[in-house]
């Protein structure tokens, strides 16, 4: 069965979409096939991964408003075992489009009740609109990209009341995954600060990667690859797959990554 992983947080800018692509990426290079949905109308998961707006056919939009099937919306990327349903800005109309569907939070778990992939990443919108609702309806886990930051506890705890009312409606299953701290920056004490709040609240949850600001990982999507082909010796793609390993040892794939 595959492993639906919705990659949240409400806060735009805080690293999801490079999250999503880089450790899709990570794991496919592990051999795990993967596949993204990209629920953003920006459709940056699409172009980071290299198809770009005029390529992109059918859509998440298909995928969920036009009832298309999942087979038909999934392209191949530049990336080997590396699969995506691209974003398109007609997305942004999809809360509306979709008001008085019945099955409205259930159909892209519906969409990928089918899937064969090992994972599934959902790369979501910087808000809580009905297409983030539907990753999480359809997530069997919640990835939370968190920056260090002033405001990252609050962030967090509202994120994690999300999760509870989820559980309490169309997902009682859902679990978290983890919380991975992104564009971290040592020298930073506000940063180290925030860090060790996130680690007291959360303990195990926070995975022991931590991903460094590194500017490859911020030039790779204009050259529409993923970081572990655009500069694969760079720390952030060290970072990524170092992520991916921890991830993969936590869902029992490597016996001896100790
Ligand atoms: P989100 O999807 O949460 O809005 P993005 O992944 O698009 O966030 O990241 C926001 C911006 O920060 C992008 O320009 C991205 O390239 C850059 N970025 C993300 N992570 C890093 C990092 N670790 N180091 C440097 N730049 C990063
Ligand atoms: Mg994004």
């Amino acid at each position: 069965m595959s492993r639906v992983v919705a990659i949240t947080n409400q806060k735009g800018g805080v690293g999801k979409t490079t999250t999503t692509i880089s450790l899709g990426a990570a794991l496919a290079g592990e051999g795990r096939s993967v596949l993204v949905i990209d629920l953003d109308p920006q459709g940056n998961a699409s172009t980071g991964l290299g198809v770009m707006p005029e390529d992109r056919d059918l859509t998440t939009y298909d995928l969920l408003v036009e009832g298309a099937d999942l087979g038909d919306c999934i392209v191949g990327t530049g990336t080997a075992n590396l699969r995506i349903v691209t974003g398109t800005g007609d997305l942004s109309s999809a809360d509306v489009e979709l008001m008085g569907e019945r099955r409205r939070l259930h159909l892209l778990a519906d969409a990928l009740s089918a899937t064969t992939d090992d994972y599934v990443l959902l790369d979501c919108p910087p808000s809580l609109n009905l297409l983030t609702l539907n990753a999480l309806t359809a997530a069997g886990s919640v990835l939370i990209p968190l920056q260090s930051e002033f405001y990252a506890l609050e962030g967090l705890s509202q994120l994690m009341r999300t999760v509870r009312t989820v559980r309490e409606g169309p997902n009682p299953a859902l679990r978290i995954e983890g919380v991975v701290l992104t564009m971290f920056d040592g020298r930073n004490n506000l940063a180290r600060q925030v860090e060790q709040d996130v680690r007291a609240a959360m303990g195990d949850l926070v995975f022991g990667t931590r991903i460094p600001r590194n500017v490859r990982l911020s030039e790779a999507p204009s050259f529409a690859q993923p970081i572990t082909e655009y500069d694969p010796l760079s720390v952030g793609s060290r970072a990524y797959k170092a992520l991916a390993a921890e991830m993969l040892k936590r869902h029992g794939w490597t016996e001896d990554a100790a």
